[in-house]
């Protein structure tokens, strides 16, 4: 986990990563959009586009293996088993982390409420040991305000379930957590923390360091947000020290319907399950059932076989590139982006203003336009990127603007991407001027 960044690097510096080749990977990238404008795609944040590969992984799999893992003794069964689980240990070594740690879930939505369910199901759990981390009134859970709703919700959930009570670190101006109140919010009735890496509105990169060792202290668990870190820079779960950690395998270049929760085996090992039926299950009898060991404990019925697969094909992708460059790419865009903004007047970016812990998504607003309208201008020449409240409703509110535009950026964004976007507000500002 990297938490600092190097300067700006000028636009005439080479980027680390061969943008001409990557492109020419991703089938996507060939369209034109809006009258033959070439695809200018900032929106990566949202949802990535997809090499080659991972297109390629699915379409084999369909037509070579298509069956239900874990399920049948015929020799497609074994080999989509095999298949399975070779890409559990694939996705499972992009982290550091052994397969029986990684369980396998819809998106980094599913995964958060899945450890949500489990901390609440716990309290009625028949095992004792299962009862081991059941929350429930008087304990506190802890998010900060700069969550995605994804991981602010299943935890305001929790507590209307159990009874607990919600609690939040807030944001300093410039857009970074505000942790001069840390050892009073995380104390000895917190149960968990729920904190991003790195925050899809605001581009900051979170100090877990500090905020993991607190939690720690006071014995509480972390869930690290991992859903915009981990498709842009190396996360070792050896190294972050934290408790579970969840993302979405269509951020980083992977199909959508599939998502990972890493949990440490001792953790999840005395966790109640969140679904239940099918292939999660020990012994079953009428009257009552058991429960497998994880990871298969929390993947109940035949899992989404394919996009595992392709997930497995994403990180290879990623792991080709190496994911230093990756970083250092995003570094060297975000930097050079920020000076592209910063000299256009009327434009205020909403987050750090400087390269230093922040990654590569850039919100900003346009002074006398909506974002909406930004997007719109910016959409009609050919460039994507998104505008509304990032599902991260508090954050827009803590700075008082009603939504901002964002660009995102990944391993085929270049200086001409970023160069298109600064036209592009020009050209809004003029069209609404
Ligand atoms: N957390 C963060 C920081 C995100 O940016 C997102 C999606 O944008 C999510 C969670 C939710 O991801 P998903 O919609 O794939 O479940």
């Amino acid at each position: 986990m990297t938490q600092t960044v190097s300067r700006p690097v000028g636009a005439h510096e080479p980027l680390p990563l061969d943008i001409e080749a990557i492109r020419a990977d991703f089938p996507i990238l060939t369209r034109t959009v809006r009258d033959g404008k070439r695809l200018v795609y900032l929106d990566s944040g949202a949802t990535s586009q997809k090499p080659r590969s991972v297109l390629d992984a699915e379409r084999w799999f369909y037509e070579n293996v298509n069956a239900a893992p874990h399920r049948g003794a015929h020799a497609l069964a074994e080999e989509a088993t095999g298949a399975y689980e070779a890409a559990r240990a694939t996705i499972g070594g992009f982290i550091g982390a052994p397969d029986r740690e990684i369980v396998f879930t819809r998106n980094t939505t599913e995964a958060i409420n899945l450890v949500a369910y489990a901390l609440s199901n716990a309290a009625t759990a028949k095992e004792e040991e299962l009862r081991t981390y059941a929350v429930g009134q008087g304990d506190e859970i802890v998010v900060t305000e700069m969550e995605h709703h994804a991981n602010l919700v299943p935890w305001q959930q929790l507590c209307e379930r159990t009874g607990a009570t919600l609690r939040w670190l807030g944001l300093t101006d410039d857009g970074r957590l505000d942790l001069s109140d840390l050892t009073s919010v995380v104390n000895e009735r917190t149960k968990l923390v729920a904190v991003t890496q790195q925050s899809n509105i605001l581009g900051t990169i979170n100090p877990l360091g500090e905020i993991i060792a607190r939690a720690h202290e006071v014995g509480a668990l972390v869930l690290v947000d991992g859903a915009q870190s981990v498709p842009h820079q190396t996360v070792d779960v050896t190294e972050l020290d934290a408790d579970f950690l969840v993302f979405s395998g269509h951020k980083m270049l992977g199909p959508t319907g599939v998502g990972v929760l890493w949990g440490r085996y001792e953790v999840l090992d005395k966790l109640p399950p969140f679904l239940t039926g099918g292939s999660m299950i020990e012994v079953v009898r009428m009257e009552a059932s058991t429960f497998a060991a994880p990871p298969q404990r929390f993947e109940a019925g035949v899992p989404m076989t394919a996009q595992v697969i392709g997930l497995a094909a994403a990180v290879e992708y990623l792991q080709g590139l190496g994911m230093d460059r990756v970083e250092e790419h995003e570094k060297a865009l975000t930097g050079y982006a920020l000076e592209k903004l910063a000299e256009i007047p009327g434009v205020t970016v909403v987050g750090p203003p400087d390269t230093v812990a922040r990654g590569g998504a850039i919100s900003f607003t346009v002074e006398g336009i909506h974002p909406h309208d930004v997007g719109q201008v910016l959409d009609d020449h050919g460039i994507a990127v998104r505008v509304g409240h990032h599902c991260a409703w508090p954050v827009v509110r803590r700075y008082g603007v009603p939504a901002t535009t964002r660009a995102t950026f990944y391993v085929h964004t270049g200086y001409d991407d970023i160069d298109a976007l600064a036209d592009g507000i020009r050209a809004a500002q003029k069209f609404f001027g």
